[in-house]
């Protein structure tokens, strides 16, 4: 389904029927130079430091050369945003270069985001800047260190060319320095690539599609077609689950939680105006174009995730006889999420298993933690290390935010704390062992979003270096890194009211 772009442009911008991809080539840029690479993506690539310092590989993953074997493209889909139908979008700026066979064997497609206009593109430019660009960058490794599936990034590179946007800070149009992100995925594949040919009825295109996605990223499914179709659903729908229970875990909002940015293969995917949570609050977004500020807020995810496999399941119907196996995969992404949810209590909580009073139990944590304005990973990090014979919310000094709040919620943290030291003490397992558990489950180091702007604001001033000083906190997260205390501190006021970077 090749699609040649116009020779003078490169790209037309058009709705593209019955085809899921088309031929485009990156536009090139005035001067690409790397800014900062995945060591891990580069290593599972086969790319040395050597390869990764060189001229080549800037112009390479910078959009101005090809690798024989690379035919480059854009894919066509679709998707509901903000819970409406919103037609063809497509990678209106990312760019796949082809597919490598990674060293374990694994499969890793390689995409450029930021690479010029394809067909998709609608009125944009295809360009990315640098703040998105570093956000997408540090956040695609920090999740992949926390290890929650996402797409993994290999290389950040500036391409000396300015691109203009609107600022979310002072709304006037400002040049930016542009930047490119190559990220690296087994598929890139979304909800959306199987909802556009069914809103066209193009029924053969979306079956092939679903059976190439099966054949290729599901090979260990087998049965009848429909029994691998139906597996497959399942399979979405269950990994869909465990991310989202990953997410809640480690207080991920992502904030555009559209189906053209749900990942097939359950990966987190599309990091825009994402965001991390300071103090707990389930009603927290990044996004400040969600209006009603209700459907992409932290505590919806699992919900927001229903509502878009339901899109999809609706979108794969005409596959089916009846709707009983795509129902039964609904099914199963409820089943699945109660059960990672109640997975994750327990690690977070340091018990062996968790029963319907801890879920209880950790439902009346997240009412104090959120009434009294308490760091979410501080508090949970540091319940690893509460001494169990004398609970005291001293303990939690670094994590409070506000004093009067603080002062109101006590005495319920204070009875919380009480009960909780006595249910661990009953679990009966080994404290050093509980400890490095809970460890492993709450975080010391997450991507906050200070953290994040601190390193863009020196990168847009020349200096890289908070780039890779982040990078380097966050390939470690659960450990407790000697020195590096300023990387787990409360949010400063000053960042308070700031919302996540536009990613546009
Ligand atoms: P997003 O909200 O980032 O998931 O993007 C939604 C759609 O807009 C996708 O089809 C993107 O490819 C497209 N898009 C976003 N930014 C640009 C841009 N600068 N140029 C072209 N297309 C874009
Ligand atoms: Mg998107
Ligand atoms: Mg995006």
């Amino acid at each position: 389904h090749a699609l040649p772009g116009d020779p003078e442009t490169g790209a037309r911008v058009r709705e593209v029927r019955g085809a899921v991809w088309s031929q485009v080539a990156p536009t090139p840029v005035a001067s690409p130079r790397l800014l900062a690479a995945s060591p891990e993506v580069a290593a599972l690539l086969g790319i040395d430091a050597s390869d990764l310092r060189s001229d080549r590989f800037a112009q390479v993953f910078g959009g101005n050369a090809l690798l024989p074997g690379m035919v480059p493209y854009a894919t066509n889909y679709g998707g509901h945003q903000f819970g409406h139908w919103a037609g063809q979008l497509g990678d209106g700026r990312a760019i796949s270069l082809g597919e490598a066979i990674a060293r374990d064997g694994s499969r890793a497609e390689l995409q450029l985001k930021g690479a010029g206009r394809t067909l998709y593109s609608r009125g944009a430019d295809g360009r990315a800047v640098l703040r998105s660009s570093v956000r997408e960058f540090l956040c695609s490794e920090a999740m992949a260190h926390l290890g929650v599936p996402t797409t993994r990034a290999l290389s950040l590179v500036a391409t000396g060319e300015s691109v203009v946007r609107d600022m979310f800070y002072d709304g006037r149009p400002r040049a930016e320095p542009g930047a490119i992100v190559c990220r690296v995925a087994p598929s890139f594949l979304r909800f959306g690539h199987f909802e556009l040919p069914a809103s066209r009825g193009e029924t053969d295109l979306l079956r092939t599609l679903v059976d190439v996605c099966i054949a290729r990223d599901f090979p260990w499914i087998d049965g009848t077609p429909l029994q691998r179709r139906a597996a497959w659903f399942a399979d979405v729908a269950q990994r869909t689950a465990r991310l989202m229970a990953e997410w809640m875990r480690v207080g991920f909002v992502h904030g555009v939680m559209n189906t053209d940015n749900l990942s097939i293969l359950g990966l987190t995917i599309d990091y825009g105006p994402y965001g991390w949570i300071d103090d707990f609050d389930p009603d927290w977004t990044p996004n400040t174009t969600d209006a009603e500020g209700r459907r992409y807020r932290f505590g919806a995810q699992p919900q927001v995730a229903y509502w878009n496999l339901g899109c999809l399941a609706q979108a794969l119907a005409p596959l089916f006889d009846d709707a009983a196996p795509l129902q039964d995969g609904l099914q199963a992404y409820v089943d699945t999420f109660m059960a990672a949810d109640r997975a994750m209590i327990a690690a977070k909580l340091g018990l062996r298993d968790a029963g319907d009073e801890d879920v209880v139990r950790m439902r009346a944590l997240h009412g104090i933690l959120q009434a009294g304005e308490i760091d979410m990973t501080l508090f949970f990090r540091a319940l690893c290390s509460l001494d169990l014979h004398a609970p005291s919310s001293s303990h939690f000094d670094a994590a409070f935010y506000d004093a009067d709040k603080r002062a109101a919620a006590e005495p319920a943290l204070r009875d919380w704390l009480a009960d909780y030291a006595r249910r661990v003490l009953a679990d009966a397992a080994p404290a050093h062992e509980r400890q490095a558990g809970m460890r492993a489950a709450n975080p010391k180091y997450v991507l906050r979003n200070y953290l994040a702007q601190q390193a863009i604001d020196r990168a847009e001033q020349g200096d890289v270096s908070g780039i890779e000083e982040l990078l380097d906190v966050l390939r470690y997260p659960y450990d407790d890194q000697p020195g590096r205390d300023a990387f787990a501190t409360r949010r400063p006021d000053w960042a308070r009211d700031r919302p996540g970077c536009s990613t546009l």
